[in-house]
């Protein structure tokens, strides 16, 4: 059976990148009914935070990346990486070595200058122990013969020329472990079958590979996914935009617009371009996977995400408008219901942002008027229209949208005016702006008696 998994270093917010990789995972369990593992890699004790930990996982439930088992933290496994590191250790495929970081800074040095690949050069392979006092690490005795090689399920055969491998530490002096022992151990022991990563870590495969085999420990798949990059081709990163995908959550975006777009970030199935959940587990398979790095693109993200808001469930979308309206300083209690606002607004608007934008007048009376908009009509007009229109609304107690739409067009028929002198300066009246919905969506969201009240005081 299927099992894969994401293992983020807490180090900082959950990436795009990243989150492709986890859905990339997520898609292949879901698909072949396997396991997704989530396991946090903070080995680097450092770096790693409580902060950066609930970032991720946040930003994992936001995208409805939901896994089986997990989350697993490194730093719960250091007594079961050092008993891993005794066995090799008394099996002979792993020594102490007792260079001192000056001796070993020297000897690269000296590789540089005769332009040898720096590689440690084995002085305390077959040295022995030492006296105990003597601080150590422990590197693996990485064998030399042949080339590690791997079929890799995106690109295909990849050799390495075992010499070339460097005699890794796997414990440092203070005995932690290091960075490529634990994710073996960690995906051995987790008995993951196929690996799914970023490509920045091709390089490790083959020396990941020899500890398997030393361990005993069947290999794994592998699948190294390209990078994503920037409209310059560079690595995508905070000079692009952002990269952090919460940043695009307060950006106004929906969790299904990301997660469409990112699964097309590299990978595709013809030439559809929009998946619902369903779909893209179905259709996914890594051999769609591209074999060279892909382009963020913020334009086609905003597309997705217009396509999502315009054909969201109202309700929906209106809860996860609130927090953009409140970031504004709107209330929406005691205004029109949120979600029959998101109605007369999702047909245009690009983000939630953009919709928080346009909403706000439902809430708040406009204090100014589009000037610009006004000024083509004269003052005598202004009043006679709004006159005649709240007279007519006053008389209306429940209408739809059409019904208010028919009412203008009586209004216009009667006085001899055109749509436009008429709508206009209404809508100016009701949302301050030029721009807004229908004139009939708004006023019966906004409720007729508030409709009302707004002409009034636009008329004063
Ligand atoms: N922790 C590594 C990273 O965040 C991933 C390691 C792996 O997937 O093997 O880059």
């Amino acid at each position: 059976d299927l099992r894969v998994r994401f293992a983020p270093s807490p180090t900082g917010y959950l990436h795009v990148g990243g989150a492709r990789t986890a859905l990339f995972n997520w898609l292949l369990a879901r698909k072949q009914g396997g396991t997704f593992i989530l396991r946090i890699e903070d080995t680097d004790v450092e770096r790693s935070t409580q902060a950066s930990i609930d970032a991720i996982l946040q930003a994992m439930e936001w995208l409805g990346l939901d896994w089986d088992e997990g989350p697993f933290y490194q730093t719960d496994n250091f007594d079961l990486y050092r008993e891993y590191v005794q066995k090799l250790l008394e099996a002979g495929k792993a020594y102490k070595c007792y260079c001192t970081a000056e001796e070993l800074t020297a000897k690269r040095e000296q590789a540089m200058k005769e332009g040898r690949k720096p590689k440690y050069d084995g002085t305390c392979r077959e040295l022995g122990e030492q006296p105990a006092d003597k601080p150590f690490v422990v590197r693996f005795r990485a064998p030399q013969e042949g080339e590690v090689a791997f079929d890799d399920l995106i690109k295909g055969r990849i050799a390495f020329p075992a010499e070339e491998l460097d005699d890794l530490i796997i414990q440092r002096s203070d005995g932690t472990p290091t960075y490529n022992f634990c994710v073996v151990i960690d995906d051995a022991i987790m008995k993951v079958t196929t690996v799914i990563r970023g490509d920045d870590h091709v390089n490790n495969t083959p020396r990941q590979i020899q500890l398997y085999e030393a361990l005993g420990f069947p290999v794994p798949k592998f699948a190294h996914v390209p990078m994503i990059l920037g409209s310059d081709k560079a690595r995508l990163s905070k000079r692009h935009g952002a990269t952090s995908v919460m940043a695009y959550r307060d950006m106004g975006f929906l969790p299904e617009a990301l997660v469409n777009y990112l699964v097309r970030l590299g990978w595709s199935h013809g030439d559809d371009e929009i998946f619902t959940r369903e779909e893209m587990i179905q259709k996914f398979d890594i051999t769609n996977i591209g074999r060279s790095a892909s382009v963020f693109n913020t334009e086609k993200l905003l597309w997705l995400n217009a396509h999502y808001i315009k054909t969201g469930d109202p309700a929906r979308l209106a809860g996860l408008l609130l927090p953009h309206l409140e970031s504004r300083g709107i209330d929406p209690q005691g205004g029109p219901e949120v979600a029959a606002v998101v109605k007369t607004l999702q047909e245009r608007a690009q983000t939630l942002e953009e919709m928080a934008d346009r909403a706000a007048f439902y809430f708040k009376a406009p204090d100014a008027y589009d000037e610009a908009a006004l000024a083509k009509f004269d003052k005598e007009h202004l009043r006679a229209v709004y006159d005649a229109v709240a007279q007519r609304l006053a008389t209306v107690a429940t209408a739809t949208a059409e019904d208010i739409d028919a009412l203008f067009k009586e209004i216009c028929a009667d006085k001899g005016w055109k749509m436009g002198q008429v709508g206009q300066p209404v809508r100016v009246a009701l949302s301050g702006g030029s721009q807004a919905p229908g004139i009939g969506d708004i006023i019966v969201t906004l409720g007729i008696g508030e409709a009302v009240k707004r002409i009034a005081r636009a008329r004063e």
